[in-house]
């Protein structure tokens, strides 16, 4: 058996090459050329898929762990359409944030709304009064080819004093700046007078226009790196795909595919009351198809334009996110460990609250589960995050819709809009993580390589052999295959080629078990029974080889 081999050293394209040859992942549409951003799932794939998801949904609303308040955690099932009324993404703010002209940073690949930047400014000044500001300012808004000295993106013009505030001292000092009279506090421009190799300027704080990221967005620093040369211009962009309800096609009759699927659990958040006896705590889980159109998709399923969510919204009173945040945070990272991404190429990181979303700025925390894929070596890649969302997306659908969301809580006796942590995987990562992790090269094997999966979540859990086909051994194998398959699901018959081929293929496919109906079998009833990680072989009584593969399958 091969030493352990470390993502960084695994290569990519080899785990691609085997997902195509043994049928794990295809490229959507490949007769024709395939089609951007999008992946197929061949028949072994999809039973991977399928064991990944049907292990969530297992471990997540039919017998989650007990929650920290030591009772069993009530999780409930949805199944929400992926078109829905579309006032429901204006609501969610993905109609308005996804509309607006976005830039990329080509180097950091980090993307901001283009009218949240903001630039500080300086111009040559006589007397250095704040009234000269307004010259400043004017050029800043009418011409482009007037380059800010460093950058900022601010959703309003408090955060880029903010920023000014705190890189003001290293900034200056790069820049040669000196300042010679400071801003007045309440100055939204931060106006100041500067000096310069001798020279008076005045500055301050102004919006970079459009007008200047469209045409000069080459001569504008990064907010970034504070380089110049690496920002795109404006680009409208909408991450939703639209389409047209009825035949009409106007206007009118735009609707979206659903760019995530929690907003669908958050407009049922009331049918779920009013029809179970659920209470607070207690959460919605779904599963199921998400669409972005993403600029640009890549390193194979994992930036895809169609993939599969797992998401939980789970609704507790607003003083006890806290615990419920590190509740869903701990135990969906345990869940993953339990499915073999071992390691330390699994990592949690917390993030800093300066990069928090938009609903979580005041919460109990974000955090990413990240993966170590070989393609983001020696970093990682985001395979789920777990954040407190606080009550944003029911204020939200509360004042759009205009109905009544709050929740009477009887034991406390109050009346309160729950708050909300929300645990959100990615079925396709989730499957590409296992598949990086399973991919070992052996080179003493025939197959050179073998797939390591977890027993659970393998999609051939067993392929039995008979070892000639004949001498009634392919009857023998076909009656055991067929009460296995019943038992287990996918297990694999084959009664042709070499046992020694027969074995590489299993291999590349991750089966864990092989039994092998031999000659022996017909004087003794027993099996050879091949491990997979191990290379072992030991005998099993043929009647009670349905039994040992249960014990190894949940060991
Ligand atoms: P990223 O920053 O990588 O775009 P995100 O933070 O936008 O991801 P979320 O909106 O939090 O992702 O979605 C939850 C999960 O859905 C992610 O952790 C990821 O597993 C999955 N996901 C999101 N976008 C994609 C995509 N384009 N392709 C495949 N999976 C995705």
């Amino acid at each position: 058996m091969s030493e352990a081999t470390t993502n960084a050293a695994k290569s990519m394209d080899d785990i691609m090459a085997l997902c195509k040859r043994r049928g794990f992942i295809f490229q959507a549409s490949e007769i024709y050329g395939g089609v951007n951003g999008f992946w197929d799932y061949g028949p072994l794939g999809a039973q991977l898929k399928k064991n990944l998801k049907d292990a969530w949904w297992q471990d997540t609303v039919l017998t989650p762990p007990d929650g920290p308040d030591g009772k069993p955690v009530s999780i409930v099932g949805l199944d929400s359409c992926i078109i829905q009324n579309p006032k429901v993404w204006e609501a969610s703010g993905h109609v308005g944030g996804f509309n607006d002209p976005m830039v990329d940073d080509k180097e950091t690949k980090q993307r901001f709304r283009a009218d949240h930047l903001w630039g500080f400014f300086i111009l040559p000044a006589s007397d250095g009064s704040a009234d000269e500001f307004r010259l400043v300012f004017e050029r800043a808004a009418d011409d482009p080819s007037f380059a800010p000295l460093f950058t900022c993106v601010a959703g309003a013009s408090g955060e880029a004093r903010d920023f000014l505030t705190s890189n003001r001292k290293k900034l200056f000092k790069q820049l040669k700046l000196k300042v010679t009279s400071e801003p007045s506090e309440s100055d939204e421009h931060a106006v100041m007078t500067l000096e310069k190799d001798g020279q008076r300027y005045i500055g301050g704080l102004a919006p970079v226009s459009s007008e200047a990221l469209s045409q000069s967005h080459a001569s504008i620093p990064s907010p970034f790196t504070h380089s110049a040369g690496q920002l795109t211009p404006p680009r409208a962009f909408n991450l939703m795909f639209k389409t047209f309800l009825g035949a009409t096609a106007t206007e009118d009759d735009i609707a979206y595919l659903r760019p995530e699927t929690a907003q669908g659990i958050f407009i049922n958040y009331k049918n779920v009351l009013d029809t179970t006896r659920v209470k607070m705590p207690f959460g919605i889980a779904q599963l199921g198809k998400a669409f972005r159109n993403e600029v640009t998709p890549r390193n194979f399923t994992f930036r895809s334009r169609e993939f599969e969510q797992m998401e939980i919204e789970f609704f507790c009173h607003p003083d006890t996110t806290r615990e419920w945040y590190a509740f869903w945070r701990d135990t969906r990272m345990a869940w993953w460990r339990s499915l073999g991404l071992t390691g330390d190429n699994l990592l949690l990181r917390e993030h800093d609250a300066d990069e928090l979303a938009h609903y979580a700025k005041t919460g109990a925390g974000t955090s990413d589960i990240e993966y170590r894929f070989p393609f983001t070596a020696p970093g990682f890649g985001e395979l789920e995050g777990v954040a407190d969302r606080s009550n944003f997306d029911l204020t939200q659908h509360a004042e759009h819709a205009r109905a009544k969301l709050e929740y009477f809580d009887q034991e406390r006796n109050e009346r309160y809009l729950p708050h909300v942590i929300e645990p959100s995987a990615g079925a396709d990562r989730g499957v590409l993580a296992l598949l990086c992790e399973a991919f070992t090269p052996d080179p003493e094997r025939a197959s050179k390589v073998y797939m390591r999966f977890h027993p659970r979540i393998a999609p051939i859990k067993a392929a039995v052999f008979p070892l000639v086909n004949k001498d009634g051994m392919p009857e023998i194998g076909e009656k055991l295959h067929k009460e296995l398959r019943a038992r287990f699901g996918m297990v694999d018959f084959d009664p042709k080629q070499s046992i020694g081929k027969r074995y590489a293929r299993m291999d590349e496919a991750g089966c864990p078990y092989c039994f092998t109906i031999d000659s022996d079998t017909l004087s003794d009833q027993t099996v050879t029974v091949r491990h997979r990680d191990t290379l072992e072989q030991d005998r099993v009584a043929l009647d009670k080889v349905g039994n040992w593969l249960a014990e190894k399958l949940t060991s």
